[in-house]
């Protein structure tokens, strides 16, 4: 008698969808999507009501008249898949030990990862007053007293070497440019572009740009300078003006809306090299997802929409409620419905909180860790403190050190140990893991004091939208995958 012989079989770790009249399971351990056919969808619901030997399923599935060899290819294929699991009754039916121990053992995270993005925030300074920023609002983490409050072109210098020092083996690197108000420091991204691109080019590398700016400081220049230069940019913006100047205001209180309608639409019209997307934080009252897309997808004329609900405690004002969440949601699958519509005609529909994940499945994400946060990407303050992401830029606590000494690789260690997915118990057995990997570590610093602690909030949430997605994914794949082609080397950053 085989190995294979001697097994007791049961399901594996799976979450199953339909989609396009096809079945499918999202395959939990691997982060992989199987399709089943008839003969697998039969063995998954005759084990769905109890264990069965190899013998018994062998000849379960001969009776109808499938052949033998088939059914025992079946079998081991769904097995090597870990769709299904197994046992050996003769050592005590223990399912896969080997494996279930391989997922939930906790490495030390890896702290020699090669860099692929750098997010310099030019300056800590912003020119809106916007109540719920998580710089500036009451749930900052940031530290800024006594530090420079713009980049000087030295400090950026040292890290644009250390990015390239740091990401050996990477053909193509990224660098963001963030703020405060990015565009405050216009001329030294000017400046970091032309170097960037001159030393990586002696090192026969490319760099890719992009930048988030709130709009209000884009003139004609600026905008010619963005796209002969192919940088990608993400405009802050929360829809139509009743909605985006419920928070998003000046000093004074007076709402910006006006200033950077006209800037945004030459943006749109004038930058011709890249997509421009627009980025939405969702608060309390400002929850109406589809009139907010409509307006910057139709009206201004957006090529990509991505909503986030803030990043807040609970007790804000402006923090969003279970309610508000599922009239979110409610609103996001209307919008999916349409992505679907859209993609079996071959188009684009511009809501890019599903293609974020599509591009996450066709990648086959299965994620330690819920970001690039302190792996592949780093943040660097105005003064060349080097911090987890961007979120994080001029906090002491969470300083990773400094641009002119390096990685403190202890501090790194311990960032990533504690977001690591095997130190978050609640969601070992959650199926959203591979690509939840307990959520934000800014978030889940800002709720529960820990960035190392799963954002449990809205779980419901996450799985309910996750399974939208899979559904999406399955659909096309069905009917149209020629479509999905294109999501395997897309990249976001949150
Ligand atoms: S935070 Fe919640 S949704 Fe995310 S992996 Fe953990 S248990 Fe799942
Ligand atoms: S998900 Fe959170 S921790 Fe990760 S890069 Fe984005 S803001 Fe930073």
């Amino acid at each position: 008698m085989t190995a294979a012989e001697t097994r007791v079989y049961k399901l594996g770790e799976f979450h199953p969808f339909s989609a396009g009249s096809r079945r499918f399971l999202y395959l939990v351990p691997a982060g992989a999507i199987f399709e089943l056919d008839a003969a697998a969808q039969s063995l998954i619901d005759r084990l769905a009501s109890r264990e069965a030997s190899h013998d018994q399923l062998v000849a379960e599935l001969t009776a109808p008249g499938f052949a033998a060899t088939d059914a025992h290819e079946l079998i081991a294929e769904l097995y090597q898949s870990r769709v299904i699991v197994a046992g050996d009754p003769t050592v005590g039916a223990v399912y896969d030990r080997a494996v279930i121990d391989r997922t939930y053992s906790c490495d030390d995270a890896p702290t020699d990862f090669p860099l692929q993005t750098l997010v310099l925030n030019l300056t800590n300074q912003c020119n809106l007053s916007c109540q719920y920023c998580y710089e500036f609002g009451s749930d900052k983490v940031a530290t800024p007293n006594g530090k420079p409050k713009f980049m000087d072109f030295e400090t950026a210098k040292t890290s644009v070497d250390f990015l390239l020092d740091q990401s050996a083996g990477r053909r193509s690197v990224h660098i963001t440019f963030f703020g405060g108000e990015t565009l405050m420091n216009f001329p030294l991204l000017k400046q970091v572009v032309t170097y960037a691109r001159d030393r990586a080019a002696g090192q026969g590398r490319s760099i890719d740009f992009s930048m988030t700016t709130n709009a209000t400081l884009l003139t004609p220049a600026t905008i010619e300078f963005l796209s002969e230069n192919r940088i990608g940019v993400t405009v802050s913006m929360d829809g139509p003006a009743d909605l985006h100047d419920k928070l998003r205001v000046f000093a004074n209180g007076r709402g910006s809306y006006d200033v950077i309608e006209p800037r945004v639409r030459a943006l749109i019209q004038n930058h011709r090299t890249r997509p421009i997307t627009a980025r939405v934080t969702l608060t309390s009252g400002v929850t109406d997802v589809i009139r907010i897309f409509r307006h910057l997808k139709n009206d201004l004329g957006f090529h990509e929409v991505g909503f986030a609900p803030v990043t807040t405690s609970p007790n804000r004002l402006y923090a969003i409620n279970d309610r508000g969440m599922d009239q979110v949601l409610e609103q996001f699958h209307v919008l999916a419905d349409e992505y679907l519509e859209y993609a079996l005609r071959g188009e684009m529909h511009g809501f890019s909180n599903v293609s974020d994940t599509l591009s996450e499945l066709c990648q086959g994400v299965n994620k330690s860790h819920p970001c690039g946060a302190a792996l592949g990407l780093v943040g660097v303050g105005p003064s060349g403190d080097i911090a987890p992401c961007h979120r994080f830029v001029d906090s002491d606590s969470h300083a990773l050190g400094h641009i002119s000494t390096g990685i403190d690789r202890e501090k790194q260690r311990d960032f990533l140990r504690r977001g690591h997915i095997n130190s978050k118990y609640d969601c070992h057995t959650c199926w959203a893991r591979p690509l939840c990997a307990g959520g934000c570590h800014h978030e889940a610093y800002v709720r529960y004091g820990d960035t190392g602690h799963p954002n449990l909030h809205y779980c419901d949430w996450i799985r309910d939208w996750t399974d939208t997605c899979l559904r999406i994914y399955g659909a096309i794949s069905v009917h149209n995958p020629e479509f999905l082609r294109v999501f395997g080397e897309r990249k976001a950053l949150s």
